[in-house]
């Protein structure tokens, strides 16, 4: 039997609305996805994951009859939904339910992916692992593992980002590199992005969805929706039809030469990667010395203080001896960050 996920048949494009509201929504977005040859399937959320109590958790069972009549009106465009309890499972497999996906506040629950792995187990339905909320490969990998152990094959991971404390403007700090390294461990693994979640707002969702397609990912879930602005949840990132249709026509589709040796490609992936870690540390290290300065014009403390600074410099140099880095090379980019903070400072 064909696969769901085929990585053949890149980019993997998943589109849809975040929640499933009426039929009348689910009508209009799947003619429009329907009617474009480049999108694999229809995304809707039936139960939906809310972080705080009182919000719109879904329609539950009338959405699954609205795919029902979807999939009577437009039968190859395959449907997937989030399931989080084996039940939601066994309903899916009453309704016209292609796929489904394990969303990130269940991944990380071992117990829980347990459970769906043996009621999914002897189905056709495909199987999506989104990551977990905490950046942890270990549990991406041992949710995929679980669903292998019960017999399931068609399997895609999708990256949605991850909750951290400083996202940098994200709505989900995205870690390129943990599902880089959930790439290099299972390497025949269809991994798609999710930029909706990982941007949190439609602005961000084009550079997030180019970034992962450069960083070689198989392919997309995005939300869309034919009234964004009015949708019960998640209407900041949802793209309308038309800007859904601009993201696709827009995005460049690389081609990696398969001559190029691959784990060149990848390393220096990784180096770019941590690149804009460095600089990002460096950001959060000018915030607190700008903080410092205040403090020391407050109390009308000189801004350079020679003993903090040798110390500051020794445990450097100490640091660079007991981790195997070259002394000099650690003391230069010490004095430079010290200059820089004085700078700063005044
Ligand atoms: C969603 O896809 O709408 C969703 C709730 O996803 P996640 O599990 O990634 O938060
Ligand atoms: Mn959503």
């Amino acid at each position: 039997m064909d696969r769901l996920f085929n990585v053949s048949d890149k980019p993997i494009i998943i589109a849809g609305p975040c929640s499933a509201e009426s039929l009348h929504q689910l009508q209009s977005v799947s003619y429009h996805l329907q009617s474009d040859s480049r999108v694999a399937m229809m995304r809707i959320g039936v139960w939906k994951p809310r972080t705080r109590p009182g919000g719109f958790e879904g329609m539950g069972e009338p959405a699954l009859e609205w795919a029902d009549k979807v999939h009577s009106l437009y039968p190859s465009l395959p449907i997937c939904c989030e399931v989080a309890r084996p039940e939601h499972i066994e309903l899916c497999q009453q309704h016209s339910i292609d796929a489904v996906w394990i969303g990130a506040r269940t991944t990380v629950n071992p117990f829980l992916v347990g459970e769906l792995a043996e009621t999914l187990r002897g189905t056709t339905l495909g199987v999506i692992v989104k990551n977990p909320i905490t950046p942890d490969v270990d549990l991406w990998m041992g949710a995929i593992e679980r669903l292998l152990k019960a017999g399931i094959v068609d399997i895609a991971a999708v990256h949605r980002g991850f909750s951290t404390y400083n996202n940098f403007g994200y709505r989900n700090n995205p870690l390129w590199e943990i599902p880089i390294e959930l790439r290099r461990r299972m390497p025949q693994l269809p991994l798609l992005c999710d930029p909706s979640h990982i941007a949190g707002r439609r602005d961000l969702v084009a550079p997030v969805a180019q970034m992962s397609l450069d960083l070689h990912f198989d392919g997309l879930m995005v939300e869309c929706h034919d009234d964004p602005d009015s949708a019960l949840t998640d209407s900041q990132q949802q793209l309308s039809l038309t800007d859904f249709t601009a993201l696709l026509n827009n995005l460049k589709v690389r081609q990696f030469s398969d001559t190029a040796p691959s784990d060149l490609q990848r390393m220096r992936e990784q180096l770019d990667i941590i690149d804009t870690q460095i600089l990002k540390l460096l950001i959060q290290r000018m915030r607190i010395s700008k903080d410092i300065g205040a403090i020391k014009h407050a109390h009308n403390m000189p801004i350079y203080q020679p003993s903090r600074w040798q110390q500051v410099l020794d445990r450097q140099i100490q640091n660079a001896k007991q981790m195997g880095l070259d002394e000099q090379f650690v003391k230069d980019i010490t004095e430079k960050i010290h200059a820089e903070s004085l700078r700063m400072q005044k």
